[in-house]
């Protein structure tokens, strides 16, 4: 596994290479990583992990802050992990010219879920995914459900881009059945356990979806019901189709997405 800290090594590095798979992360390296990273090594000759916790794309200081960074801990777990051929780590300047915003905007049908809570949030992602995707140059690109909104987006502006394809996987979830995710690191045992507990509700609603009149009357007094039980900040609870991120009104081709906070740490899942 090799470690490449800037362009030009990267260039030089990369440049015999023509079936590259590429798992971009923010590290805080989990399983869910992991799964991307065994995925990109089946479907591809060599495999590139970038690690780059990217301020661009938070809209919130204290969240940019408390992010959890553990590089020596990720490359201890990349290289065990035995399947990466390279990981890069950038620094800001290898990216960006300068700290101005993202010059890329969201459609308006497109500020919806997390982008409308989350504002420069997706145009800070697509940015980056821009720029790595131009530097890298990646046959494929592999990229998590869990963030189904952020695979989706990325998905439509980099395959219209470049010839590179962005690979769907699927979400790991730990023992009790808790999407994985870096932020989890920032939950204590209470919060896991309120999660839990969100997803076995998560599991019924959907279930009992298809029964109701009224989707939509019926999701906010789900949403409000949990917001008083859990005593949680909830951003969403919606029924989406999978294909355009339409409101949906089936549960057919559709997934309901949740955003939600614990401990002043916002998760989102969709199942
Ligand atoms: P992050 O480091 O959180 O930016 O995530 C990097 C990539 O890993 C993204 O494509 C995520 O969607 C993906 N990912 C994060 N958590 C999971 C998970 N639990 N299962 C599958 N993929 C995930």
């Amino acid at each position: 596994m090799k470690i490449l800290l800037n362009k030009a090594t990267l260039f030089e590095t990369l440049r015999p290479f023509n079936d590259l798979g590429f798992v971009p992360t923010m590290g805080g390296i989990h399983k869910g990583h992991l799964s991307l990273i065994n995925k990109s090594n089946r479907l591809c000759k060599k495999t590139i992990v970038s690690i780059f916790v990217n301020p661009k794309q938070f809209n919130n200081k204290k969240d940019l802050k408390s992010y959890p960074r553990n590089i020596k801990k990720d490359l201890k777990i990349l290289k065990k992990n035995k399947k990466i051929d390279f990981v890069y780590l950038p620094k800001f300047k290898d990216i960006y010219k300068d700290k101005n915003k993202s010059k890329i905007k969201l459609h308006k049908k497109d500020k919806i879920l997390c982008a409308k809570f989350r504002k420069g949030h997706f145009e800070g992602v697509l940015d980056v995914m821009d720029k790595l995707t131009k530097i890298i140059n990646p046959q494929k690109i592999f990229m998590g459900e869990k963030d189904f909104q952020q695979l989706y987006l990325v998905k439509k502006l980099l395959e219209k881009k470049y010839k590179t394809k962005v690979i769907p996987c699927k979400t790991i979830r730990d023992k009790n059945n808790v999407a994985l995710s870096s932020r989890n690191f920032l939950l204590n045992k209470s919060n896991l356990n309120v999660a839990k507990n969100i997803y076995k509700k998560l599991v019924r609603i959907k279930k009992n979806i298809n029964k109701k009149n009224n989707i939509s009357d019926f999701l906010n007094s789900q949403k409000n019901k949990l917001k008083n039980i859990y005593q949680i900040e909830i951003d969403y609870l919606e029924l989406r189709n999978i294909n355009n991120l339409k409101i949906s009104n089936t549960n057919k081709n559709s997934r309901i997405f949740i955003a939600y906070y614990l401990n002043n740490v916002r998760l989102i899942d969709n199942l």
